[in-house]
């Protein structure tokens, strides 16, 4: 079959779904290069090195010397270095354009931060390096520490957690540790959860053995407070809500959920993966927060989504501050020493539940956020939320006389849609999703949050321009446009101009191929 690979993937522009006439006598659609996996440019025995054998050479591990080919591909360093360069920009990323992706804070990330990242000082410490070597790292994380706990208003705060997912474990191991140093640890086995939480709330509450119940929505894409009273109980250890939540709103009873959740004795676990919408503006510590992990790689622009690691450092009350994990850095008369053990801390006067991970947290990613937050200054970092919510309110204001808005009223720092403006039209939001692709803009957020039906949530961020902004609003204007006239097409075969066409998704997650193999040799047959 012509325009196939091996694999039974098409090359061709055709073949791949596109249904435009012409195709190419390479697969390659002009300056965009088709680029097989990297097996399937083996060239047997090629090499980027060309060395000598090794004279005299002993091989001390007798028989165990491998004999066989290792199964690495054979290229040449030129034949290595195109094949990366050309999967590279077929990758879509933020440095390439907008990437309105709701819930995901894809802004802009300074070079600034990549530069003092690189700082060798930083860049190659080791995490095993003897503490008085690595003063000026330590000085970091505290300082990173420092501003973190002011912009939340909270006490103590766990930098290790290496994601908002793992920031959650982390946060409720602590909320956890404090039920039961209470004695309280076989009776509080419920953990309240909005319906428009983000799914890891949910598998972090049931992953620590909790049972997990939902509260409902007050049909205004908010947590309705009575229903909240209701759940609320003797058993219950902790509410994990989202705020700005994941309808984009504000939750507006938040002072007298977090009251009503402390009269229960529970905990109130924030997930601030939107704080990049108050930053500046509110701090958590003040709504009665006692537990929130903040997004490095979110709200303080460090790189994410196949850009580089996460980092979710958490934030906690005074209640809660004692169990705070292993390690962290403590400061003495100008001294940075690191508490590593149970020993330590006991003498430092607290009880960690224990550690999160084998070292320190992503210090690169520290060095990055401290860059970002130092580099805006307090005005700066106001001004982050207030232009992030400003640039998603214009999304929705030149947006909901064509698309359903969710919700009445302004929004924080994403715009929710559903897929009413879409009823008859034969157009579902995935289609709409991969027209947008045509166009040049990765989609936004879909089917996210469950609370609406065929959600979409534009999240811009602050770091887009008007301009960038206004090409984007007329792009999806016109989209609209489109999905009322005859051009279904568009849609339903989109994307028509991606290297790659529409996915079988069933197929690719009920048949996944995880693995190359290479071809068997043919057979005599017997
Ligand atoms: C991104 C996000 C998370 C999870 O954060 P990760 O760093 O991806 O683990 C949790 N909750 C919400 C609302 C989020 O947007």
């Amino acid at each position: 079959m012509s325009g196939m690979n091996k694999q039974g993937r098409p090359t061709s522009f055709a073949e791949s779904g596109g249904g435009a006439e012409r195709t190419t006598f390479t697969g390659n659609k002009g300056l965009e290069l088709e680029e097989p996996l990297i097996f399937e440019r083996d060239t047997k025995g090629a090499c980027g090195v060309d060395l000598d054998e090794p004279e005299g050479y002993q091989p001390k591990i007798g028989k165990f010397e491998r004999k066989n080919r290792i199964g690495l591909p054979g290229l040449s360093e030129p034949e290595v270095v195109r094949h990366f360069v050309r999967l590279s920009s077929k990758n879509y990323s933020i440095d390439a354009g907008l990437y309105p992706l709701g819930s995901c804070t894809m802004k802009h990330n300074p070079r600034l931060n990549e530069k003092m990242a690189r700082l060798p000082g930083f860049g190659d410490v080791h995490p095993l390096q003897p503490e008085q070597t690595v003063q000026g790292a330590m000085e970091l994380i505290d300082t990173l520490a420092h501003w973190l706990k002011t912009l939340t208003g909270l006490p103590a705060v766990a930098m290790s957690p290496k994601a908002g997912a793992h920031g959650e474990l982390c946060g409720m191991m602590a909320i956890r540790a404090a039920i039961e140093a209470k004695g309280e640890g076989e009776q509080r086995r419920r953990v309240l959860v909005p319906e428009s939480a983000h799914g890891t709330n949910p598998a972090t509450a049931a992953l620590l053995g909790y049972k997990v119940d939902t509260i409902k929505g007050d049909g205004n894409g908010r947590v309705d407070l009575e229903a909240l009273r209701e759940k609320l109980g003797p058993d219950v250890a902790a509410i994990m809500l989202t705020n700005p939540n994941t309808c984009g709103l504000f939750e507006r009873d938040i002072i007298d959920i977090a009251k009503a959740v402390h009269e229960a004795g529970a905990y109130f676990y924030c997930d601030g993966a939107n704080f990049n919408a108050i930053v500046g503006r509110v701090r958590p510590g003040d709504l009665g927060v006692d537990a929130m992990h903040i997004n490095l790689h979110k709200t303080f622009s460090t790189p994410h989504g196949g850009g580089g690691p996460g980092a979710g450092p958490v934030v906690f009350s005074e209640a809660l501050a004692p169990f705070v994990p292993l390690p962290y850095v403590v400061q003495k008369d100008g001294v940075y020493d690191l508490i590593e053990t149970e020993d330590e801390a006991e003498a430092d006067g607290t009880s960690p539940f224990g550690r999160m991970t084998a070292f320190h947290g992503q210090m690169g990613m520290f060095v990055r956020a401290l860059a970002y937050m130092m580099s805006h200054g307090s005005d700066g970092l106001r001004q982050v939320a207030e232009d992030s919510v400003l640039n998603a309110n214009y999304v929705l204001a030149s947006l909901k006389d064509v698309m359903s808005a969710s919700y009445e009223g302004p929004c924080m720092h994403e715009a929710l849609f559903d897929d009413r403006f879409l009823k008859g039209t034969g157009v579902e939001t995935l289609d709409f999703a991969k027209a947008m692709i045509d166009e040049g803009y990765h989609p936004m957020t879909m089917y996210f949050p469950l609370v609406v039906h065929g959600a979409l949530l534009i999240e811009p961020t602050e770091t887009e321009s008007k301009q960038g902004i206004d090409l984007f609003i007329a792009t999806l204007r016109d989209l609209v446009a489109a999905t009322k006239s005859n051009d279904k097409e568009r849609f339903s075969g989109a994307p028509h101009f991606a290297p790659r066409g529409r996915l079988d998704e069933t197929a690719a997650a009920r048949k996944p191929i995880l693995r190359w193999q290479p071809e068997m040799p043919a057979q005599a047959a017997d």
